[in-house]
Formats: structure tokens, C-alpha cells, sequence
């Protein structure tokens, strides 16, 4: 079992509570006012606010780090260089890749599933092959699989869903065909909360020799990811959802396939030796990193996962499944309030309509109360499709909020309710 999976099972024992408040204090930009009211943040799912930890270690990096890294000859570029590492090597324990080779810095998880659908994809996906993605995938793992398609002639194949937001596995065996070339997953998604197996997902197209990417932007936000345990090929994560920084993310692959892959993009940074008859490239992970690469952002991801590190995650999550269960009863005493994802496992993240309440305006009225929440199709409009509706309104919880946010929530849909009467 996976740990994002374990971690939203209940638990029956365990004495610890996660202390919400303490957490918060780490967190600067929690204690600012919105519309002279405390600010409620419940627009997690977008991205994380940043703990102090983060925020110092950037300011640490230029006041006393800078410098171009890998290149220098000097000090300080050598110990800029350490920095950046640091970043990866903090990285890859987080993620429990075997080796920090593996763990390729890309601007996100859009750009993480882009390099592999460009590389990858196209040394695997010809005319008549097939990639299967499921019916919760937001944009980014499903737009550059069909650009691939488009390409090469090939097919993208859908696994289904059904009505309260959860893989219909039964259908996998089938849609897992003698040309299926590559199966993109979600961890979890981001507009229902959704918490896959994509381990079973991984061992059915792994028993076909199938390789497997996941999508794991929205899990890795809410506990440590063991990608040995998985064993998925590739994994994609974006720093700015894990509370580091933006503009920074992690692309995991195993290291055979990372090896025979071509570059991504060619440049500085990615070479052995350059002429102008041929280009012997760098060994990895430098081989996918070609230009000046983002510093700051690596040893603010770094500083994200030594926070994150330090919390009771057992804890966390008890914490987690708290809020999920409080909000999910709360919202539902609102008239004509319906949620949108009811899976089983999901993480904190509630997804709802309104009767007569367009979700903009939900979120403007939410707005005025002084609670950030996110309304739209939250970059999954075939979810949207599905369930027949053209937004939603989402609350996506992290684990600094608490039952009195999930209280000021509701005060505020109560609003709603009374400026727009069903
Ligand atoms: N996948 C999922 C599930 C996401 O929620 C997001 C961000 N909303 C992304 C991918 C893309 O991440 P980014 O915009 O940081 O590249």
C-alpha cells in the first residue's frame, strides 16, 4: 500500500494529535487579514503557503550563496553547487529514490510529464500504439500524451470513472492492450480529492511490461512518497504545492530509463564535450538540466522537505482525515450544496455546487468573508464534463488548517445561501 493510500485509512489508535496552531506560526503568510477578517487559506490545491524555514533559506542562498553552479572553479561556486545538491539529495529521500541521479529539477510537474511524453514517449509511441490516461487526470498529463498521439498516430484511451470520483479498475485488464505503450496516472486528483491504487495500477501494466507515469503533484503535498514501493517509473512533483517555492519541481525516473532517453532540451549544463560534428552528453541527471538552472528553487524545495520532515506524519494524517470528515458533514447541512467527489480515500479537499449559486460567485461572496477558496474547472474540464457541470467551488485543506477554517467556511456558504436564495 502506498503511503498517500495508507495514510487517509482510518486509525483506530495512536494518542498523538497533530497540533494545527504550532504549525501555523511557521507559516508567516497565515496571519495576515483579508478583508479585515483573519485569513481563511483553503486553496491548497493550487499551491502550499511557505513555512519560514523556506522563506529563510532562499534569502540565506542570495545573501551568502550565489553563484553559478557546476562550473565554477572558486569557492563560492562550489558552494553553490552544494546547495543545489543539497536540494536534489533532500529530494530524493522524500521520495525514496535510490539515487539523487534519478531526480531530474524541472519548473513543475507540467514541465516533468512534458519531458517524458517529448523523450520518452516518442522512442516508445508509433502509429497505432495506445497511452492510457485515466478520467481524473488534470490538463498536464493529459495534453502533452496528446500532442504525442497527435504526433505519432497513435491513441489516447481513457480508464473510466464512476459517480462519486473513483477509478473503475475492473475495466483495466481490457484497456490494457498489446499496444498500450504508456499508462499516466494521478495520484490524487485535484478537483475531487481522489486518492488512487495506482499501486495496483502500476503492478497490472507492469505485469504487461507496460511502463508507468504518475502524477503525484497533489500527493506529495500530503506526506512522504516511496517511488521503490510503487515502483512507477516516472513521478512528477511541483515544489510550490509541497510548500517550497515556484517554478521548481521533480521529475523521478528509474535510472535505466532516464539513461537511454535522449535530452529534452539541448544547451550548457548538459554536455561531456560539444563540436561542431557531435555532442557527447552529460551523465545524469545533468543530461535533462541544460541551462542555468533554478537554485533558489532547489534549495528552497530542499528547505520545504527538511520541514516536512520533521512532522509527526502519522499524526498529519489522523489530522487530515479529521478535517475531510468535519468539512464534508459541515457543508452538507447547507441547502442545496452537493459535493462533487465522494471517493472512499481521498485527501482534504472538498468539491461542491451550489443550487443557484454559480461557483464564481460562491467564491466572491466566500471572498468578502475573508476565505480563499477556488472556483473553476480546476485545469480537469472531462471531470467537469462528466459530471455534467461547468465548475466547481473547492476547498483544498493542508495540514496548518483546522476545524475553525472548515467553521469559517461554512458561516460563509451560509452567506452565499442568503444572497442567493434557491
Ligand atoms: N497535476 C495535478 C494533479 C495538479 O493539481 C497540478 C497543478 N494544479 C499539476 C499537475 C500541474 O502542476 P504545475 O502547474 O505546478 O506544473
Amino acid at each position: 500500500m502506498d503511503t498517500v493510500t495508507q495514510r487517509v485509512e482510518p486509525v483506530a489508535t495512536g494518542p498523538k494529535t497533530f497540533d494545527a496552531e504550532r504549525a501555523r506560526a511557521d507559516f508567516p503568510l497565515l496571519s495576515r487579514s483579508m478583508r479585515g477578517k483573519s485569513l481563511v487559506y483553503l486553496d491548497n490545491a493550487a499551491t502550499s503557503q511557505k513555512p519560514r524555514h523556506v522563506i529563510d533559506a532562499i534569502h540565506r542562498y542570495y545573501e551568502t550563496l550565489n553563484a553559478n553552479v557546476h562550473r565554477g572553479v572558486y569557492q563560492l561556486s562550489e558552494e553553490a553547487t552544494s546547495a543545489y545538491e543539497w536540494g536534489r539529495a533532500m529530494t530524493a529521500r522524500y521520495l525514496n529514490a535510490p539515487s539523487p541521479a534519478e531526480i531530474v529539477f524541472v519548473r513543475g510537474a507540467t514541465e516533468a510529464v512534458n519531458l517524458v511524453a517529448a523523450t520518452f514517449g516518442r522512442q516508445r509511441v508509433g502509429p497505432g500504439d495506445e497511452v492510457l490516461v485515466s478520467a481524473m487526470e488534470h490538463h498536464s498529463n493529459i495534453v502533452p500524451w496528446q500532442m504525442l498521439c497527435d504526433e505519432r498516430g497513435a491513441k489516447l484511451r481513457v480508464i473510466p470513472m464512476n459517480e462519486r470520483g473513483e477509478l473503475v479498475l475492473d475495466r483495466l485488464p481490457d484497456l490494457l492492450t498489446p499496444r498500450t505503450r504508456i499508462v499516466a496516472v494521478v495520484h490524487v486528483s485535484n478537483s475531487l480529492g481522489t486518492v488512487n491504487p495506482v499501486r495496483e495500477i502500476i503492478r497490472e501494466a507492469h505485469a504487461r511490461d507496460i511502463p508507468v507515469v504518475i502524477d503525484g503533484a497533489q500527493a506529495a503535498p500530503h506526506g512522504p512518497v516511496d517511488v521503490q514501493a510503487l515502483d512507477c517509473d516516472f513521478y512528477a512533483v511541483s515544489g510550490h504545492k509541497m510548500f517550497g517555492p515556484t517554478g521548481i519541481g521533480v521529475l523521478f525516473g528509474k535510472r535505466a530509463l532516464l539513461d537511454e532517453m535522449p535530452p529534452y532540451q539541448g544547451g550548457g549544463e548538459m554536455i561531456r564535450s560539444v563540436t561542431f560534428e557531435k555532442t557527447l552528453y552529460a551523465p545524469l541527471p545533468m543530461k535533462f538540466e541544460a541551462g542555468t538552472p533554478n537554485i533558489e528553487g532547489a534549495v528552497g524545495l530542499g528547505a520545504a522537505v527538511d520541514y516536512l520532515r520533521q512532522l509527526d506524519w502519522e499524526a498529519v494524517a489522523r489530522h487530515e482525515a479529521d478535517l475531510l470528515a468535519y468539512a464534508t458533514e459541515a457543508v452538507s447541512d447547507i441547502p442545496g450544496l452537493h459535493i462533487v467527489g465522494t471517493a472512499a480515500r481521498k485527501t482534504p479537499v472538498v468539491s461542491f455546487t451550489l443550487e443557484g449559486a454559480h461557483p464564481h460567485d460562491i467564491g466572491t461572496v466566500l471572498d468578502q468573508e475573508g476565505v480563499a477558496v477556488r472556483t473553476g474547472h480546476h485545469c480537469t474540464q472531462p471531470v467537469m464534463d462528466f459530471f455534467g457541470i461547468p465548475a466547481t467551488a473547492r476547498a483544498s485543506m493542508a495540514f496548518y488548517n483546522t476545524r475553525d477554517d472548515v467553521d469559517r467556511l461554512v458561516a460563509g456558504l451560509h452567506r452565499v445561501r442568503e444572497v442567493f436564495p434557491r
